[in-house]
């Protein structure tokens, strides 16, 4: 039987609140499933995206002064920041407006092969304690009192190991070695607020800063 987490559509707002980035290989599962060519794929479900966070200096490599970023982000960016720095992960998204191109009436259309980022949500965290209610309050699941299970927490390790490993492969081949295919536009963020659209250019030239 399934649980009621694998199937869960209780309140939708999971599915309008968060952008959901796309590992190459979640991507591939949802394009099999839905029988599309890549390019097919992602044009039609896809989008671009740059998020940027502050940084200190550090030897991390995907931190950048932001001389390096181009003015028409870094206009936007300074009105949020003074950092002189700026952690960088650019990346794949599912399309998104209101709310998750996959979303129609109220049910996930794409629910068996859904990102790992949807299946583990809510119960992703790195600590075994974790007050999800407090970091999520407008979840239906936790204020119906749903516990997470017993391995939520390996699975959430594993989870950003993924994570951890696909940008790290991304620094070292090349954006474009690990996506044949990308979408003509997308965003740029500020943490999660969305600041503006950007073109494929505008993405090319930022992730030319990895190098
Ligand atoms: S893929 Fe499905 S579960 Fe994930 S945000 Fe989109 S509609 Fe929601
Ligand atoms: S916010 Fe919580 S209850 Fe609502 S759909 Fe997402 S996981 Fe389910």
């Amino acid at each position: 039987m399934k649980s009621v987490k694998s199937i869960c559509s209780k309140c939708t707002e999971c599915c309008k609140r968060y952008n959901i980035t796309l590992l190459p290989k979640e991507a591939k599962r949802i394009q099999k499933k839905l029988n599309l060519k890549e390019e097919e794929f992602v044009r039609k479900y896809c989008s671009l995206s740059l998020q940027f966070f502050p940084s200190l200096k550090s030897k991390n490599h995907f931190v950048f002064s932001k001389a390096k970023i181009s003015e028409k982000i870094r206009k936007k960016l300074k009105e949020k920041s003074a950092s002189n720095y700026f952690f960088l992960l650019p990346n794949i998204s599912l399309k998104k407006s209101k709310k998750c191109v996959f979303l129609k009436n109220d049910l996930c259309e794409i629910n068996s092969v859904k990102p790992e980022q949807c299946k583990l949500f809510p119960f992703i965290s790195l600590k075994k304690e974790t007050s999800f209610w407090k970091k999520y309050p407008f979840c239906l699941l936790l204020k119906q009192g749903f516990k997470p299970e017993k391995n939520f927490k390996e699975k959430s390790v594993k989870h950003y190991s993924n994570v951890k490993n696909y940008f790290e492969s991304i620094k070292e081949k090349g954006f474009l070695l690990e996506w044949e295919e990308i979408p003509e536009k997308g965003f740029y963020f500020f943490k999660d607020e969305n600041l503006g659209e950007i073109t494929k250019k505008d993405f090319l030239e930022a992730i030319e800063t990895f190098k």
